[in-house]
């Protein structure tokens, strides 16, 4: 178990340290907001500049050692990650209100994130295709990029810097990370897995503090050439503004559909749904947050949600069972009870829940379903990050898919079906990155590509070997021997 209270610092060159100016915030626990967990320090555009630096200093010798070199210590900090489990899950429960069975799971992946990177140490590809002039020998090869900025949310603290961090190595990149305000004490366990693995210094370096304070600053330097960012659209946008002439890399919010047609388990979809909608309070990228269900089933499916929801365990992370636990702050808590008090203007109340009226013993919403609801209004259109789900009805298939796809939005879709035909066209007709036909649109794997189109993602996807590709470019090199 941690200590009670953790005094983090940055990480910068292989050393922890201050911000200069000495500030600091505070870490609440969201369980129980009177609770301290620690501090962190409220940096500015000083550490950034000195964490570029080193990253920079740090390039030239991690970017010509062997790749299977990188891969070893990688594996290493895999090791020491899994040896961490539980020190880990249980400092991410507390931090970030996610349940511990959760929690364990996230561990689990960050462990097997780097392994799998790790292992392209053997692998990195590259080809060499006949050339069209006779006597050349045409090759193409990955290069890094060189020093990378990545800034992560809150809502998966080890996984994303996880497989933002084990691509941008593998491929020879050096890293300064900025991580959210709200899992800064995640992120520094992971600085300090990563230094026992023997990564030398300034290869990875961590400044804490605000978006703007730190992020700013980073993304505007011209020494960063890549920024991957995990975060909200309107920042996300923001910031490819401002990254001008970098290559850039962002993963942004969702409003996530999951049609429900006339030929579904109606029973599995409801669980399906309820599940995608409110574990972890329904703050996943990939949470579920519309239900678009088909006339001839809509008030069966009704019932069965209501039944699923019910038989959703809110409460203590440390339980168990629980599938969602607190908010994560005090901010995101009353954003989400404003969103639910239009939701319930927005549409006809099925699952009237809430504000449990006992903030100070943790900032706990319980689930909100509103049915009739017009695609077209804030609460089908709005990311909430919170655990409120719209269901909607449409008159077929046609015009489910038509529902599905009208949002700016882009990261997942799910369809309860046991129609092929249905399967292959959803499929094909889904404007998002990632299709789940009976299966829950929050929980992903590692190792296939992940992210979204339109407002959801912006460049290279994120995860898999297809995770390399924002990580490095392609070299050509042709030989002639005289
Ligand atoms: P957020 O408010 O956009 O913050 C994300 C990160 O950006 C944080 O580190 C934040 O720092 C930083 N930031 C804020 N303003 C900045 C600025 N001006 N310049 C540079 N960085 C800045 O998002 P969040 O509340 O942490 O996370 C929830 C959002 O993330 C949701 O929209 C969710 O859908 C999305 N998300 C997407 C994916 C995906 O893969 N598509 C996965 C997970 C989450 P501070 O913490 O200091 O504010």
């Amino acid at each position: 178990m941690i200590e009670s209270q953790i005094e983090s610092q940055n990480f910068i060159g292989g050393e922890w340290a201050p911000a200069d100016s000495g500030e600091t915030s505070e870490i609440i626990n969201p369980s129980k907001p009177s609770e301290v967990l620690g501090t962190t320090p409220s940096s500015s555009a000083d550490e950034v500049s000195r964490a570029v630096e080193a990253a920079a200093g740090a390039l030239p010798e991690w970017k010509s050692m062997l790749p299977s070199g990188r891969g070893a210590i990688m594996m290493k900090a895999a090791d020491i990650i899994e040896e961490k489990t539980d020190e880990l899950a249980s400092l991410m429960a507390r931090e970030t209100g996610k349940p511990m069975g959760e929690s364990l799971m996230e561990v689990a992946r960050a462990a097997a994130i780097f392994r799998f990177y790790g292992s392209e140490g053997w692998r990195l590809d590259g080809t060499i295709p006949p050339s069209t002039r006779p006597g050349i020998q045409i090759s193409s090869v990955r290069e890094p990029l060189g020093v990378v900025a990545l800034i992560t949310p809150w809502n998966f603290p080890l996984a994303i810097p996880s497989w933002k961090m084990a691509p941008a190595l593998i491929c020879g990149n050096t890293i300064v990370i900025k991580p959210a305000s709200n899992a800064a004490l995640n992120a520094a366990s992971l600085m300090q897995v990563l230094s026992e693995a023997g990564l030398p210094e300034g290869v990875v370096n961590m400044v804490t503090g605000s978006g703007g304070a730190v992020g700013d600053p980073l993304v505007t330097d011209p020494r960063v050439k890549g920024v991957s960012f995990t975060g909200s659209t309107s920042v996300g946008l923001g910031i490819q503004e401002r990254a001008v002439g970098k290559k850039v890399q962002l993963e942004m919010g969702g409003k996530n559909p999951y049609v429900v047609m006339e030929d579904a388990d109606l029973t599995d979809a409801a669980q399906k749904v309820a599940f995608s909608a409110f574990g972890y309070a329904g703050q996943k990228c990939t949470a579920t947050s519309r239900a678009v269900v088909v006339e001839s089933v809509y008030d069966e499916f009704i019932e069965e949600l209501k039944s699923a929801t019910e038989a959703t365990k809110f409460g203590d992370v440390f339980d168990d069972d629980t599938a969602a636990g607190p908010v994560v702050n005090k901010s995101q808590y009353n954003d989400i009870l404003a969103a639910i008090e239009t939701a319930k203007k927005d549409g006809r109340v099925i699952v009237d829940g809430g504000a449990t009226g006992l903030e100070e013993d943790g900032y706990f919403i319980s689930p909100v379903i509103v049915a009739d609801v017009d695609n077209a209004s804030e609460t089908a259109q709005e990311e909430i990050f919170g655990p409120v789900l719209a269901v909607i009805k449409a008159r077929d298939f046609d015009h489910a898919v038509e529902i599905a796809n009208d949002t700016r939005y882009g990261l997942t879709a799910g369809i309860a079906t046991r129609s092929l035909r249905y399967t292959q066209e959803f499929s094909e007709r889904s404007e998002v990155g990632i299709v789940n036909v009976n299966t829950p649109t929050a929980g992903v794997e590692f190792h296939v590509p992940f992210g979204g189109v339109k407002e959801s993602g912006v460049g290279p996807k994120e995860q898999g070997t297809a995770g390399l590709d924002f990580y490095s470019t392609w070299k050509t090199v042709a030989i002639r021997a005289v």
